[in-house]
């Protein structure tokens, strides 16, 4: 959740088991499922405060404990996994999502042993590509343009790695 942001826009006090939309906007996870049931239930919820479409919801510090509630969240989630997430938003979002993502490596809970595992090989393997010497196009030779296929690969491996994260949601 943003730092200046620290109650719940829906019920104006401080956000119980608070949830985090791939949108960065933070809600009690009661809060916006309710809102989302009443709302625009079974379409995707569009953002109270941003009015974008939210894609993910991402629970903050603490797990949601309340079984129900997590239970619902991981459906939405799993629901969301099925539609297709404008590319402009990918590259929007990409950002919020990679800070959660890196949240949960370092936490104990949160992404399965395997997602986990994945997501490390993937970074690892960045950053042996990024500061290996052999390039498809070489710095030494072409100079800044060398640094297109390094800042590619970059990209596309944190786009490949917030896919993983989805996919890892939505088997929760
Ligand atoms: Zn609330
Ligand atoms: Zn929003």
């Amino acid at each position: 959740m943003a730092a200046e942001q620290n109650e719940c826009p829906i019920c104006l006090a401080q956000p119980t088991e608070p949830v985090e939309t791939n949108c960065a906007h933070g809600y009690c996870a009661k809060c916006i499922l309710t809102y989302w049931e009443t709302t625009w239930h079974p379409d995707a919820c569009q953002c109270p405060c941003c009015r974008r479409e939210i894609n993910l919801l991402m629970p903050v510090r603490t797990n949601v404990r309340d079984r129900e509630t997590q239970e619902k969240i991981n459906n939405y989630n799993r629901m969301m996994l099925n539609r297709s997430i404008p590319l402009t938003s990918q590259v929007r979002d990409g950002p919020n999502i990679l800070r959660h993502i890196f949240n949960e490596i370092l936490s104990t809970s949160g992404l399965s042993f395997c997602s986990r595992l994945w997501i490390v090989f993937i970074l690892l393997l960045t950053l042996a590509y990024l500061i290996s010497p052999i390039d498809l196009l070489p710095e030494l030779i072409l100079g800044p343009i060398g640094f297109i296929d390094d800042i590619g690969s970059f990209i596309a491996a944190m786009m490949y790695i917030v896919i993983l994260y989805r996919q890892d949601m939505g088997r929760r």
